[in-house]
Protein backbone atom coordinates (compact mmCIF):
# COMPACT_ATOMS: atom_id res chain seq x y z
CA UNK A 1 0.00 0.00 0.00
CA UNK A 2 1.98 3.08 -1.30
CA UNK A 3 -0.94 5.63 -2.15
CA UNK A 4 -1.91 6.53 1.51
CA UNK A 5 -5.32 7.81 0.53
CA UNK A 6 -6.09 4.46 -0.98
CA UNK A 7 -6.87 2.24 1.99
CA UNK A 8 -6.81 -1.30 1.56
CA UNK A 9 -7.77 -4.32 4.05
CA UNK A 10 -4.34 -5.85 6.47
CA UNK A 11 -4.87 -9.39 6.85
CA UNK A 12 -2.22 -11.98 8.07
CA UNK A 13 0.73 -9.50 6.59
CA UNK A 14 -1.41 -9.13 3.31
CA UNK A 15 -3.12 -5.62 2.04
CA UNK A 16 -6.09 -6.80 0.08
CA UNK A 17 -8.84 -5.24 -1.11
CA UNK A 18 -12.58 -6.98 0.43
CA UNK A 19 -13.73 -10.02 -0.43
CA UNK A 20 -17.04 -8.37 -1.83
CA UNK A 21 -14.77 -6.17 -3.68
CA UNK A 22 -16.63 -3.06 -2.42
CA UNK A 23 -15.01 0.25 -1.41
CA UNK A 24 -16.26 3.40 0.73
CA UNK A 25 -14.99 6.87 -0.12
CA UNK A 26 -13.18 8.70 2.49
CA UNK A 27 -14.15 12.71 3.04
CA UNK A 28 -12.29 15.58 3.93
CA UNK A 29 -14.55 17.73 6.24
CA UNK A 30 -12.57 21.13 5.75
CA UNK A 31 -14.02 20.67 2.31
CA UNK A 32 -16.73 18.20 2.29
CA UNK A 33 -14.70 16.59 -0.95
CA UNK A 34 -13.57 13.13 -1.73
CA UNK A 35 -10.18 12.18 -0.12
CA UNK A 36 -9.73 8.81 -0.70
CA UNK A 37 -11.33 5.54 -0.19
CA UNK A 38 -11.14 2.18 1.84
CA UNK A 39 -11.65 -1.52 1.39
CA UNK A 40 -15.13 -1.90 2.88
CA UNK A 41 -15.28 -4.87 5.06
CA UNK A 42 -18.12 -7.52 5.98
CA UNK A 43 -18.10 -10.56 8.17
CA UNK A 44 -16.35 -13.05 5.98
CA UNK A 45 -13.48 -10.88 5.64
CA UNK A 46 -13.26 -10.33 9.47
CA UNK A 47 -13.42 -13.56 10.07
CA UNK A 48 -10.47 -13.92 8.14
CA UNK A 49 -8.56 -11.03 10.09
CA UNK A 50 -9.53 -13.21 13.10
CA UNK A 51 -7.91 -16.15 12.08
CA UNK A 52 -4.51 -14.37 10.70
CA UNK A 53 -4.89 -12.96 14.61
CA UNK A 54 -4.83 -16.25 16.41
CA UNK A 55 -1.86 -17.50 14.50
CA UNK A 56 -0.27 -13.95 15.10
CA UNK A 57 -1.39 -14.49 18.60
CA UNK A 58 0.78 -17.62 19.14
CA UNK A 59 3.82 -15.75 17.34
CA UNK A 60 3.89 -12.50 19.49
CA UNK A 61 3.05 -13.68 22.78
CA UNK A 62 5.83 -16.62 22.55
CA UNK A 63 8.60 -13.61 21.72
CA UNK A 64 10.93 -12.96 24.80
CA UNK A 65 9.52 -9.90 26.45
CA UNK A 66 12.70 -7.58 25.55
CA UNK A 67 11.86 -8.67 21.65
CA UNK A 68 8.54 -6.98 22.23
CA UNK A 69 9.83 -4.03 23.90
CA UNK A 70 12.16 -3.44 20.99
CA UNK A 71 10.02 -3.99 18.15
CA UNK A 72 7.63 -0.67 19.87
CA UNK A 73 10.57 0.98 20.69
CA UNK A 74 11.18 0.77 16.73
CA UNK A 75 7.62 1.61 15.79
CA UNK A 76 7.91 4.65 17.93
CA UNK A 77 11.45 5.63 16.40
CA UNK A 78 10.11 4.71 12.83
CA UNK A 79 6.80 7.24 13.28
CA UNK A 80 9.36 9.84 15.14
CA UNK A 81 11.59 9.99 11.79
CA UNK A 82 8.46 10.12 9.41
CA UNK A 83 5.61 10.59 10.79
CA UNK A 84 5.62 14.30 10.53
CA UNK A 85 7.01 13.84 6.87
CA UNK A 86 4.41 11.27 5.66
CA UNK A 87 1.42 11.26 7.79
CA UNK A 88 0.78 15.09 8.61
CA UNK A 89 -1.53 16.43 5.88
CA UNK A 90 -3.36 13.33 5.99
CA UNK A 91 -4.21 13.27 9.67
CA UNK A 92 -4.99 17.26 9.06
CA UNK A 93 -7.20 16.29 5.80
CA UNK A 94 -8.90 12.99 6.53
CA UNK A 95 -10.08 14.42 10.87
CA UNK A 96 -10.35 17.92 10.12
CA UNK A 97 -7.36 18.40 12.69
CA UNK A 98 -6.01 21.69 12.76
CA UNK A 99 -1.93 21.61 12.37
CA UNK A 100 -1.16 21.62 15.87
CA UNK A 101 -3.47 19.12 16.93
CA UNK A 102 -2.16 17.30 14.27
CA UNK A 103 1.72 17.60 15.24
CA UNK A 104 0.60 16.48 18.81
CA UNK A 105 -0.91 13.84 17.73
CA UNK A 106 1.82 12.01 16.23
CA UNK A 107 4.27 13.34 19.06
CA UNK A 108 1.61 11.94 21.58
CA UNK A 109 1.67 8.47 18.85
CA UNK A 110 5.68 8.13 19.20
CA UNK A 111 5.14 9.31 23.37
CA UNK A 112 2.65 5.97 24.03
CA UNK A 113 4.60 3.21 21.76
CA UNK A 114 7.52 3.86 24.29
CA UNK A 115 5.71 3.98 27.67
CA UNK A 116 3.93 0.38 26.21
CA UNK A 117 7.26 -0.76 25.32
CA UNK A 118 8.83 -0.43 28.48
CA UNK A 119 5.50 -2.40 30.22
CA UNK A 120 6.13 -5.64 28.18
CA UNK A 121 8.88 -5.97 30.08
CA UNK A 122 6.68 -5.26 33.62
CA UNK A 123 4.00 -8.20 33.38
CA UNK A 124 4.78 -9.02 36.78
CA UNK A 125 3.22 -11.76 38.88
CA UNK A 126 2.76 -12.14 42.35
CA UNK A 127 3.13 -15.10 45.30
CA UNK A 128 0.92 -15.22 48.25
CA UNK A 129 1.18 -16.78 51.68
CA UNK A 130 -0.18 -20.10 52.01
CA UNK A 131 -1.19 -21.55 55.36
CA UNK A 132 -0.04 -25.12 54.73
CA UNK A 133 3.46 -25.03 53.91
CA UNK A 134 3.16 -27.96 51.46
CA UNK A 135 1.86 -25.61 49.35
CA UNK A 136 3.19 -22.29 46.85
CA UNK A 137 0.78 -20.24 45.37
CA UNK A 138 1.90 -17.82 42.61
CA UNK A 139 -0.07 -15.59 40.46
CA UNK A 140 1.17 -15.23 36.71
CA UNK A 141 -0.44 -12.55 34.81
CA UNK A 142 -1.06 -13.58 30.78
CA UNK A 143 -2.47 -11.97 27.49
CA UNK A 144 -5.67 -12.11 26.96
CA UNK A 145 -5.18 -13.66 23.50
CA UNK A 146 -6.87 -11.72 20.66
CA UNK A 147 -8.11 -8.13 21.44
CA UNK A 148 -11.18 -6.65 18.93
CA UNK A 149 -10.19 -2.88 18.73
CA UNK A 150 -12.66 -0.19 17.60
CA UNK A 151 -11.60 3.03 17.53
CA UNK A 152 -13.42 6.65 17.06
CA UNK A 153 -12.31 9.62 14.16
CA UNK A 154 -12.19 12.53 17.31
CA UNK A 155 -8.18 11.71 17.68
CA UNK A 156 -7.75 8.74 15.58
CA UNK A 157 -4.02 8.94 15.53
CA UNK A 158 -2.98 8.79 19.11
CA UNK A 159 -6.31 7.48 21.06
CA UNK A 160 -5.56 4.22 17.99
CA UNK A 161 -2.13 3.83 18.93
CA UNK A 162 -2.73 3.61 22.69
CA UNK A 163 -5.81 1.19 22.05
CA UNK A 164 -3.03 -0.92 20.28
CA UNK A 165 0.08 -0.45 21.77
CA UNK A 166 -0.50 -1.46 25.20
CA UNK A 167 -2.48 -5.11 24.61
CA UNK A 168 0.58 -5.26 22.26
CA UNK A 169 2.61 -5.10 24.76
CA UNK A 170 1.22 -7.37 26.89
CA UNK A 171 1.62 -9.67 24.67
CA UNK A 172 -2.17 -9.24 22.63
CA UNK A 173 -2.90 -9.77 19.07
CA UNK A 174 -4.73 -7.09 17.51
CA UNK A 175 -7.85 -6.97 14.64
CA UNK A 176 -8.36 -3.47 14.21
CA UNK A 177 -11.74 -1.70 13.43
CA UNK A 178 -10.83 1.90 12.69
CA UNK A 179 -13.58 4.66 12.11
CA UNK A 180 -15.55 4.88 8.87
CA UNK A 181 -14.14 8.56 8.71
CA UNK A 182 -10.72 8.12 9.21
CA UNK A 183 -9.54 4.91 8.10
CA UNK A 184 -6.62 5.72 6.17
CA UNK A 185 -4.63 7.13 9.47
CA UNK A 186 -5.34 4.05 11.15
CA UNK A 187 -3.63 2.01 7.54
CA UNK A 188 -0.76 4.26 7.98
CA UNK A 189 -0.11 3.21 11.35
CA UNK A 190 -0.71 -0.73 11.03
CA UNK A 191 2.16 -0.14 8.08
CA UNK A 192 4.69 1.42 10.40
CA UNK A 193 3.90 -1.86 12.74
CA UNK A 194 4.85 -3.70 10.32
CA UNK A 195 8.09 -1.91 9.54
CA UNK A 196 9.08 -2.48 12.99
CA UNK A 197 8.63 -6.33 12.83
CA UNK A 198 5.66 -6.85 14.34
CA UNK A 199 4.95 -10.24 13.32
CA UNK A 200 2.41 -9.20 10.05
CA UNK A 201 -0.37 -11.72 11.92
CA UNK A 202 -0.29 -10.24 15.02
CA UNK A 203 -1.97 -6.94 13.46
CA UNK A 204 -4.89 -7.16 11.33
CA UNK A 205 -6.85 -4.46 9.98
CA UNK A 206 -10.37 -4.21 8.72
CA UNK A 207 -12.42 -1.10 7.44
CA UNK A 208 -16.01 -0.43 6.82
CA UNK A 209 -18.62 0.35 9.18
CA UNK A 210 -19.88 -0.70 12.76
CA UNK A 211 -22.85 -2.90 11.69
CA UNK A 212 -21.17 -4.30 8.81
CA UNK A 213 -17.79 -4.67 10.14
CA UNK A 214 -17.72 -3.77 13.86
CA UNK A 215 -20.31 -5.75 14.98
CA UNK A 216 -19.08 -9.28 13.24
CA UNK A 217 -15.98 -8.04 15.42
CA UNK A 218 -17.03 -8.13 18.25
CA UNK A 219 -19.07 -11.01 18.30
CA UNK A 220 -16.75 -13.10 16.47
CA UNK A 221 -16.60 -16.64 18.55
CA UNK A 222 -12.48 -16.48 18.66
CA UNK A 223 -12.10 -12.95 20.10
CA UNK A 224 -11.02 -13.03 23.56
CA UNK A 225 -11.45 -9.07 24.33
CA UNK A 226 -12.86 -6.17 23.26
CA UNK A 227 -11.19 -2.60 23.60
CA UNK A 228 -14.39 0.48 22.45
CA UNK A 229 -13.10 4.14 22.31
CA UNK A 230 -16.56 5.41 21.11
CA UNK A 231 -20.20 6.70 21.98
CA UNK A 232 -21.92 5.45 24.76
CA UNK A 233 -24.85 4.34 22.49
CA UNK A 234 -22.21 1.92 20.80
CA UNK A 235 -20.54 0.70 24.31
CA UNK A 236 -23.74 0.07 25.02
CA UNK A 237 -24.58 -2.57 21.97
CA UNK A 238 -21.11 -3.82 22.81
CA UNK A 239 -21.22 -3.98 26.52
CA UNK A 240 -24.59 -6.13 25.83
CA UNK A 241 -23.19 -8.49 23.10
CA UNK A 242 -19.89 -8.76 24.90
CA UNK A 243 -21.81 -9.65 28.21
CA UNK A 244 -23.35 -12.96 26.60
CA UNK A 245 -19.59 -14.61 26.15
CA UNK A 246 -18.35 -12.81 29.56
CA UNK A 247 -15.10 -11.01 27.10
CA UNK A 248 -13.14 -9.03 29.11
CA UNK A 249 -14.39 -5.48 27.73
CA UNK A 250 -12.83 -1.96 28.15
CA UNK A 251 -15.04 1.09 26.81
CA UNK A 252 -13.88 4.71 27.29
CA UNK A 253 -17.08 6.71 26.06
CA UNK A 254 -18.74 9.87 26.12
CA UNK A 255 -18.28 12.51 28.28
CA UNK A 256 -20.04 15.86 29.75
CA UNK A 257 -17.63 16.86 31.54
CA UNK A 258 -17.68 20.13 34.01
CA UNK A 259 -15.56 22.88 34.85
CA UNK A 260 -16.32 24.68 38.26
CA UNK A 261 -14.91 28.26 38.29
CA UNK A 262 -14.58 29.35 41.79
CA UNK A 263 -14.93 32.59 43.05
CA UNK A 264 -11.02 33.67 43.63
CA UNK A 265 -10.11 33.12 39.73
CA UNK A 266 -8.51 35.60 37.86
CA UNK A 267 -11.83 35.72 35.17
CA UNK A 268 -9.33 36.52 32.26
CA UNK A 269 -7.17 33.41 32.45
CA UNK A 270 -10.37 31.37 33.54
CA UNK A 271 -12.36 32.12 30.25
CA UNK A 272 -8.88 31.25 28.67
CA UNK A 273 -8.54 28.12 29.90
CA UNK A 274 -12.67 27.26 30.08
CA UNK A 275 -12.28 28.43 25.74
CA UNK A 276 -9.61 25.84 25.14
CA UNK A 277 -10.95 23.16 27.53
CA UNK A 278 -14.47 23.72 25.24
CA UNK A 279 -13.64 24.34 21.78
CA UNK A 280 -9.97 22.41 21.14
CA UNK A 281 -11.04 20.14 17.92
CA UNK A 282 -14.48 21.96 17.99
CA UNK A 283 -15.55 20.44 20.89
CA UNK A 284 -15.05 16.90 19.62
CA UNK A 285 -12.90 15.92 22.44
CA UNK A 286 -14.81 13.09 25.29
CA UNK A 287 -13.24 15.37 28.12
CA UNK A 288 -14.23 18.73 27.10
CA UNK A 289 -15.56 21.00 29.40
CA UNK A 290 -19.62 21.40 27.87
CA UNK A 291 -20.95 22.26 31.33
CA UNK A 292 -18.89 25.45 33.46
CA UNK A 293 -20.73 26.21 36.98
CA UNK A 294 -19.19 29.54 37.76
CA UNK A 295 -19.47 30.50 41.67
CA UNK A 296 -21.38 33.78 42.71
CA UNK A 297 -19.02 36.00 42.98
CA UNK A 298 -17.36 35.79 39.90
CA UNK A 299 -20.21 35.00 37.55
CA UNK A 300 -20.45 38.40 35.57
CA UNK A 301 -16.92 38.58 34.89
CA UNK A 302 -16.22 35.61 33.81
CA UNK A 303 -19.33 35.84 31.18
CA UNK A 304 -17.67 39.26 29.83
CA UNK A 305 -14.62 37.52 29.63
CA UNK A 306 -15.88 34.14 28.04
CA UNK A 307 -17.55 35.89 25.34
CA UNK A 308 -14.57 37.89 24.68
CA UNK A 309 -12.74 34.88 24.84
CA UNK A 310 -14.94 32.80 23.08
CA UNK A 311 -15.47 35.21 20.01
CA UNK A 312 -11.45 35.78 19.75
CA UNK A 313 -10.88 32.59 18.73
CA UNK A 314 -9.42 32.49 14.82
CA UNK A 315 -11.16 29.18 12.52
CA UNK A 316 -9.14 30.22 9.58
CA UNK A 317 -7.16 27.32 7.36
CA UNK A 318 -6.12 23.94 9.30
CA UNK A 319 -2.43 25.00 8.33
CA UNK A 320 -2.21 28.00 10.06
CA UNK A 321 -0.74 27.25 13.06
CA UNK A 322 -3.22 30.10 14.78
CA UNK A 323 -6.16 28.73 14.38
CA UNK A 324 -8.04 27.45 16.87
CA UNK A 325 -10.39 24.48 15.48
CA UNK A 326 -11.75 23.63 12.29
CA UNK A 327 -14.78 21.52 10.75
CA UNK A 328 -17.39 18.90 12.56
CA UNK A 329 -16.58 15.26 11.44
CA UNK A 330 -19.40 15.60 8.59
CA UNK A 331 -23.13 16.84 8.30
CA UNK A 332 -24.87 14.70 10.70
CA UNK A 333 -22.41 15.98 13.81
CA UNK A 334 -23.18 19.69 12.56
CA UNK A 335 -26.88 18.79 13.06
CA UNK A 336 -26.49 17.18 16.28
CA UNK A 337 -25.04 20.23 17.34
CA UNK A 338 -27.60 22.51 16.03
CA UNK A 339 -30.22 20.63 17.65
CA UNK A 340 -29.06 20.82 21.14
CA UNK A 341 -28.66 24.00 20.83
CA UNK A 342 -32.49 24.87 19.76
CA UNK A 343 -33.56 22.45 21.95
CA UNK A 344 -32.04 25.21 24.91
CA UNK A 345 -32.66 28.26 22.69
CA UNK A 346 -36.25 27.56 21.90
CA UNK A 347 -37.40 27.04 26.18
CA UNK A 348 -35.96 30.86 26.28
CA UNK A 349 -32.37 29.77 26.99
CA UNK A 350 -30.14 32.78 26.23
CA UNK A 351 -27.12 32.92 23.67
CA UNK A 352 -24.39 34.27 25.47
CA UNK A 353 -22.31 33.83 21.74
CA UNK A 354 -22.14 31.99 18.52
CA UNK A 355 -25.09 29.86 17.44
CA UNK A 356 -24.31 29.86 13.39
CA UNK A 357 -22.29 28.01 11.10
CA UNK A 358 -18.69 29.76 10.05
CA UNK A 359 -18.40 27.86 6.86
CA UNK A 360 -18.90 24.12 5.53
CA UNK A 361 -18.88 22.11 8.38
CA UNK A 362 -17.41 24.48 11.05
CA UNK A 363 -19.63 25.73 13.80
CA UNK A 364 -19.00 28.96 15.74
CA UNK A 365 -18.17 28.83 19.54
CA UNK A 366 -21.75 28.48 21.03
CA UNK A 367 -22.62 28.98 24.81
CA UNK A 368 -26.00 28.67 26.54
CA UNK A 369 -26.76 30.37 29.73
CA UNK A 370 -28.84 29.03 32.23
CA UNK A 371 -30.22 26.12 30.25
CA UNK A 372 -33.01 23.82 31.47
CA UNK A 373 -31.20 20.84 33.22
CA UNK A 374 -33.38 18.84 31.42
CA UNK A 375 -32.62 19.91 28.06
CA UNK A 376 -30.21 17.83 25.42
CA UNK A 377 -27.36 20.27 25.57
CA UNK A 378 -26.82 20.31 29.25
CA UNK A 379 -27.59 16.18 29.84
CA UNK A 380 -26.43 14.43 26.24
CA UNK A 381 -23.05 14.84 24.82
CA UNK A 382 -23.19 17.23 21.77
CA UNK A 383 -19.35 16.26 21.06
CA UNK A 384 -19.09 19.73 19.16
CA UNK A 385 -18.62 23.47 20.00
CA UNK A 386 -21.68 24.38 22.43
CA UNK A 387 -20.90 24.62 26.13
CA UNK A 388 -23.52 25.86 29.27
CA UNK A 389 -22.99 28.10 31.62
CA UNK A 390 -24.93 28.17 35.01
CA UNK A 391 -24.52 30.19 38.31
CA UNK A 392 -23.74 28.21 41.41
CA UNK A 393 -24.36 29.58 44.94
CA UNK A 394 -21.16 28.02 46.56
CA UNK A 395 -18.62 25.10 46.36
CA UNK A 396 -21.12 22.33 47.70
CA UNK A 397 -23.44 23.66 45.04
CA UNK A 398 -21.26 23.74 42.34
CA UNK A 399 -20.27 20.43 42.78
CA UNK A 400 -23.80 19.09 43.55
CA UNK A 401 -24.43 20.31 39.62
CA UNK A 402 -21.07 19.00 38.36
CA UNK A 403 -22.71 15.50 39.94
CA UNK A 404 -25.84 16.11 38.17
CA UNK A 405 -25.12 14.32 34.97
CA UNK A 406 -24.69 10.59 34.23
CA UNK A 407 -21.75 10.76 32.72
CA UNK A 408 -18.30 11.29 34.91
CA UNK A 409 -15.41 11.23 32.57
CA UNK A 410 -13.33 14.36 33.84
CA UNK A 411 -13.62 17.34 35.91
CA UNK A 412 -11.52 20.95 35.84
CA UNK A 413 -11.67 23.31 38.78
CA UNK A 414 -10.22 26.74 38.72
CA UNK A 415 -9.25 28.07 41.97
CA UNK A 416 -6.34 29.20 43.35
CA UNK A 417 -7.20 27.58 46.95
CA UNK A 418 -6.12 24.12 47.51
CA UNK A 419 -8.43 22.91 50.04
CA UNK A 420 -11.56 24.18 47.95
CA UNK A 421 -9.59 22.59 44.98
CA UNK A 422 -9.02 18.85 47.15
CA UNK A 423 -12.83 19.39 47.98
CA UNK A 424 -13.90 19.43 44.55
CA UNK A 425 -11.83 16.59 43.44
CA UNK A 426 -13.11 14.59 46.67
CA UNK A 427 -17.16 15.30 46.03
CA UNK A 428 -17.11 15.32 41.77
CA UNK A 429 -18.18 11.78 40.71
CA UNK A 430 -15.43 11.09 37.75
CA UNK A 431 -12.54 9.51 36.37
CA UNK A 432 -10.20 12.35 37.06
CA UNK A 433 -10.55 15.67 38.31
CA UNK A 434 -8.24 18.50 37.56
CA UNK A 435 -7.37 21.22 39.61
CA UNK A 436 -5.90 24.56 38.50
CA UNK A 437 -6.50 23.44 34.55
CA UNK A 438 -9.47 22.58 31.85
CA UNK A 439 -11.36 18.86 32.23
CA UNK A 440 -9.33 18.22 28.73
CA UNK A 441 -5.85 16.51 30.48
CA UNK A 442 -3.88 13.79 28.55
CA UNK A 443 -1.00 11.61 29.73
CA UNK A 444 0.41 8.16 28.38
CA UNK A 445 0.95 7.25 32.32
CA UNK A 446 -2.57 8.27 33.58
CA UNK A 447 -5.54 5.83 34.14
CA UNK A 448 -8.02 7.51 31.60
CA UNK A 449 -11.65 6.01 32.35
CA UNK A 450 -14.68 7.28 33.39
CA UNK A 451 -17.62 6.48 35.69
CA UNK A 452 -21.55 5.94 34.80
CA UNK A 453 -22.50 6.32 30.86
CA UNK A 454 -18.56 7.28 30.41
CA UNK A 455 -17.58 3.91 29.90
CA UNK A 456 -15.67 1.02 31.99
CA UNK A 457 -12.18 0.58 32.60
CA UNK A 458 -9.14 2.56 32.55
CA UNK A 459 -6.68 3.17 29.93
CA UNK A 460 -2.95 4.09 30.18
CA UNK A 461 0.68 3.27 31.23
CA UNK A 462 0.39 -0.46 33.51
CA UNK A 463 -3.58 0.16 33.89
CA UNK A 464 -3.92 -0.80 30.51
CA UNK A 465 -2.11 -3.52 30.82
CA UNK A 466 -3.95 -4.56 33.66
CA UNK A 467 -6.98 -4.74 31.35
CA UNK A 468 -5.44 -6.76 28.41
CA UNK A 469 -4.43 -9.50 31.06
CA UNK A 470 -5.97 -12.19 32.73
CA UNK A 471 -4.34 -13.34 36.54
CA UNK A 472 -3.95 -17.13 37.01
CA UNK A 473 -3.20 -18.39 40.39
CA UNK A 474 -0.99 -21.75 39.95
CA UNK A 475 -0.26 -23.32 42.99
CA UNK A 476 2.19 -26.77 43.73
CA UNK A 477 1.72 -29.07 46.49
CA UNK A 478 5.45 -29.91 47.49
CA UNK A 479 5.48 -33.35 48.94
CA UNK A 480 3.19 -34.90 45.95
CA UNK A 481 6.46 -36.58 45.18
CA UNK A 482 8.11 -37.20 48.62
CA UNK A 483 10.05 -40.55 48.23
CA UNK A 484 9.00 -41.16 51.55
P1 LIG B 1 -19.08 5.79 17.51
O1 LIG B 1 -19.59 5.09 18.70
O2 LIG B 1 -20.05 6.28 16.51
O3 LIG B 1 -18.05 4.89 16.71
C1 LIG B 1 -16.91 4.35 17.34
C2 LIG B 1 -16.50 3.10 16.60
O4 LIG B 1 -17.48 2.09 16.84
C3 LIG B 1 -16.42 3.26 15.09
O5 LIG B 1 -15.29 2.56 14.61
C4 LIG B 1 -17.72 2.62 14.61
O6 LIG B 1 -17.67 2.15 13.31
C5 LIG B 1 -17.85 1.48 15.60
N1 LIG B 1 -19.19 0.93 15.74
C6 LIG B 1 -20.37 1.57 15.62
N2 LIG B 1 -21.38 0.70 15.83
C7 LIG B 1 -20.83 -0.50 16.10
C8 LIG B 1 -21.35 -1.79 16.43
N3 LIG B 1 -22.66 -2.02 16.51
N4 LIG B 1 -20.49 -2.79 16.69
C9 LIG B 1 -19.15 -2.59 16.63
N5 LIG B 1 -18.60 -1.39 16.30
C10 LIG B 1 -19.43 -0.36 16.05
O7 LIG B 1 -18.17 6.97 18.07
P2 LIG B 1 -17.47 8.13 17.22
O8 LIG B 1 -18.56 9.04 16.80
O9 LIG B 1 -16.54 7.56 16.23
O10 LIG B 1 -16.57 8.82 18.33
C11 LIG B 1 -17.04 9.83 19.16
C12 LIG B 1 -17.39 9.27 20.52
O11 LIG B 1 -16.24 8.68 21.11
C13 LIG B 1 -17.84 10.35 21.48
O12 LIG B 1 -18.96 9.88 22.19
C14 LIG B 1 -16.66 10.52 22.40
O13 LIG B 1 -16.96 11.02 23.67
C15 LIG B 1 -16.11 9.14 22.45
N6 LIG B 1 -14.72 9.18 22.86
C16 LIG B 1 -14.41 8.78 24.13
C17 LIG B 1 -13.10 8.87 24.58
C18 LIG B 1 -12.71 8.45 25.98
O14 LIG B 1 -11.53 8.39 26.27
N7 LIG B 1 -13.66 8.20 26.85
C19 LIG B 1 -12.11 9.35 23.71
C20 LIG B 1 -12.47 9.74 22.43
C21 LIG B 1 -13.77 9.64 22.00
Amino acid sequence: MSDLTQGQLLIDGQWREAGRGQRFDVLAPASESVLGSAAQADEPDVARAVTAARKGFAQWSSLAPKLREAALLRAADWIEQHGLAQWLDLLIDESGSTISKARGEIAYSVDLLRIAAGEARRLYGDTFPNDDPQRVSMVFREPLGVVAIVSPYNAPLALLVKMVAFPLAAGNAVVIKPSEETPLIALAFARALLEAGIPAAAVNVVTGFGAECGAPLVSHPEIDGIALTGSTATGQRIGAAAMQRMLRTQLELGGKSALLVLRDVDVDKAATIAATGMFSHAGQICMANSRIVVEAPAYDAFLKAFKAACESLHLGDLRDPDTAYGPLINRRALEKVQQHQRNATERGTELLTGGSVVRGLTYAPTVLLEPPRDCSAWRDESFGPITSVVKANDLDDAIAIANDSEFGLSAGVLTHNAQWGFRAARGIRSGSVHIGMHSFQSNALAPIGGLGLSGIGRSGGRYSIEEFTELKWVSLELGCDDPA
